[in-house]
């Protein structure tokens, strides 16, 4: 299969370095282009990146030149990891251009005709692409990734939805700093403290986790009707969400009956054959003290959500505490596993 040129718009921050390294020897897209702000175009990838992963940076995009962010550039497909304020108008000009945009910005996730996907949520949604281009008059498109807390949030519920029904979920966050992007929350404010308040965050997860699980209806989504309450922290972990969940169900539901429904979800063989499709997506631990982030946010290469402590709520039917790894699955890895999707349903082509 030859290879789909994509570029990164935002190559140099936090998101931005999850995408390189994660595209580095991708088997169906190939990186022709790295963008970013006035500071860094015009400079050596390697020389305008602060780089932060542990792996070193691969060798093919260190001597890539830093472009502006505007159409224009070589590739097909684009991954945003801008900031919401450049995505707003950069976002939409690139689509306007014929560009498909795979976005990690919340700017666009909850427009009408704007598909907000998990692949093993909601890969139907995809639906609204053909709507969204006749109504913008876009020969491109723009499909987005859920908020990192929402995106775990939302794989976890999926089959407890649809297996028990949904009524109330009550959600504490403990959200890791590389969720603030880089340099982030200043050292002096997060050592030896958290901060119980991430601006926009607990918005984002009551209504994001809705459209995802929301039925798709004439070219329209429907969203579900359970209620989310979300408490959002930040917390000095460098990497890895942690949420504590408390369920309503609207048929009634044992921890065993949860933690069967969670261990057998699988998603459609479609779905299943994509590049980053964990084997399984969901994984539950039976140790009273996991999950915890530096012992399962890496768990299927990071896109797995791993659920622990499942047990009964004396306030609602069942709670429980569920970890995913917030720039993998919650950033830049599931942007390029919705691209994968539009790959496998024909609406991209190598
Ligand atoms: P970040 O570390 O601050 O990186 C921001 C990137 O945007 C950098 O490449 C920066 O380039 C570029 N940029 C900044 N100002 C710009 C401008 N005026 N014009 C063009 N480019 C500009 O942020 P991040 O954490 O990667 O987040 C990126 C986006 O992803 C945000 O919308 C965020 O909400 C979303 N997101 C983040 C996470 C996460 O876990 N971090 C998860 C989900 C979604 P320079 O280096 O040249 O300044």
């Amino acid at each position: 299969m030859n290879r789909i040129p994509v570029a990164i718009l935002g190559a140099t921050g936090t998101v931005g370095q999850r995408f390189v390294q994660l595209l580095a020897d991708h088997p169906w897209f190939e990186v022709k282009a790295l963008a970013a702000s006035d500071r860094s175009i015009g400079k050596p990838y390697a020389e305008a990146c602060h780089w932060l992963l542990p792996s070193p940076m691969p060798t093919a995009v260190r001597d890539l030149l830093v472009q502006p962010i505007a159409p224009g550039i070589e590739a097909r497909l684009v991954f945003s990891a801008l900031p919401s304020e450049i995505a707003q108008t950069a976002e939409p000009a690139f689509a306007q251009a014929g560009y498909v945009v795979c976005s990690n910005t919340s700017v666009h996730r909850l427009d009408a005709d704007v598909p907000l996907l998990i692949p093993e949520v909601n890969a139907e949604h995809t639906a609204l692409i053909e709507t969204q281009r006749r109504q913008r008059g876009w020969s491109g498109w723009i499909v987005t990734s859920a908020n990192c807390t929402t995106t775990q949030l939302a794989l976890a519920l999926k089959p407890l939805h649809d297996t028990f029904g949904l009524r109330r979920v009550f959600v504490v966050s403990m959200q890791a700093i590389s969720g603030a992007g880089y340099p982030g929350v200043p050292s002096f404010d997060i050592v030896d403290n958290l901060i119980p308040f991430i601006n926009g965050e607990e918005e984002k997860v009551e209504q994001e986790s809705r459209k995802l699980l929301g039925v798709c209806r004439q070219n329209r989504i429907e969203d579900a009707s359970f209620v989310v309450s979300a408490q959002c922290n930040r917390v000095p972990v460098r990497e890895g969400h942690t949420e504590c969940l408390a369920l309503e169900f609207e048929r009634r539901a044992t921890p065993q009956q949860v933690i069967d429904a969670l261990e057998s979800f699988r998603p459609s063989a479609q779905v299943a054959a994509l590049p980053s499709t964990p084997a399984q997506p969901i994984i539950v631990r039976r140790e009273p003290d996991r999950p915890q982030p530096i012992l399962d946010r890496d768990t299927g290469n990071g896109m797995a959500v791993v659920v622990g402590r499942v047990r009964p709520c004396p306030l609602f039917d069942v709670r429980l505490v569920l970890l995913g790894h917030n720039t993998i699955r919650g950033a830049a890895g599931g942007a390029i596993h919705n691209a994968e999707l539009l790959v496998a349903q024909g609406w991209l082509r190598p």
